[in-house]
């Protein structure tokens, strides 16, 4: 597909991708769900507002980006050809951040599980992941 985009049309809609409600996020609900688990999307009260809450169990799940969150897979390495400061300076900001978070929550006696984008494309693997952190 052609780049159409000028670069500021570019960078209002690589912002979007960031919004809520993504496909990895809903996959991920789904199968929670389909487990048996009720859950609280993007509690306010919590370091980074986790994805999901499990509060019965103490536990959370974030669902990361591979681009944002810089996933050490094919997709956590693309650079952008425009604007690459802009991005790693964004990108790494939120690695920090997502360090911060996690420990502030472990902290606070909670058990963190970080799902990317990546995995979930393999449902059946995803699968078993969430069912090891939920069970456990
Ligand atoms: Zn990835």
């Amino acid at each position: 597909m052609a780049d159409v985009l000028t670069p500021e049309q570019r960078r209002l809609n690589m912002s979007r991708i960031r919004s809520r409600d993504t496909r990895p996020e809903m996959v991920v609900r789904s199968l929670v769900h389909g487990m048996g688990y009720r859950y609280r999307l993007h509690n306010p009260k919590l370091p980074g507002k986790p994805d999901l809450t499990l509060t019965r169990h103490r536990k959370v799940i974030f669902v990361h980006g591979c681009f944002w969150h810089k996933h050490r897979c094919r997709y956590g390495r693309v650079v952008p050809k425009t604007n690459a400061d802009f991005w790693e300076e964004k990108r790494q900001g939120n690695v920090e951040r997502d360090r911060r978070n996690i420990t502030e929550l472990k902290r606070l006696g909670w058990e963190v599980l970080v799902i990317w984008e990546c995995w979930t494309r393999d449902t059946e693997s995803l699968k078993r992941r969430l069912a090891a952190f939920l069970e456990q």
